[in-house]
């Protein structure tokens, strides 16, 4: 394995996503890498940062408004992938009318 291609798998090694395979691969790796195990190293110390910040829950007004801009963002792309099914059908049934006359 490469570095290149560890530093690809990193985020999935760190989190222990990767399958065993792939997992035993990154292992392999770090034991002749110090730059990668460095990059480990690292990874861990700004996970466990991340972990130990404060958390504050978002206020329910707030969460409620997020909540239903969610719900309008999905109904609006539900309809725009409606509206481009339906111009891809209009499309494909004009060519074909085309298609059809000599
Ligand atoms: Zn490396």
């Amino acid at each position: 394995m490469s570095c290149e291609h560890f530093e690809r798998d990193l985020e999935a090694y760190v989190d222990r996503e990767l399958d065993a395979g792939a997992a035993m691969a990154c292992r392999d790796h770090l034991i002749d890498c110090a730059e990668c195990c460095r990059r480990v190293a690292e990874r861990g110390a700004l996970g466990r940062l991340v972990r130990s910040a404060p958390f504050y829950p978002a206020p329910d007004r707030l969460r409620t408004r997020v909540s239903a801009q969610m719900r309008r963002s999905n109904s609006v792309r539900r309809v725009l992938s409606w509206a481009a099914a339906a111009v891809l059908v209009l499309a494909v049934a004009a060519g074909s009318r085309r298609g059809d006359q000599p």
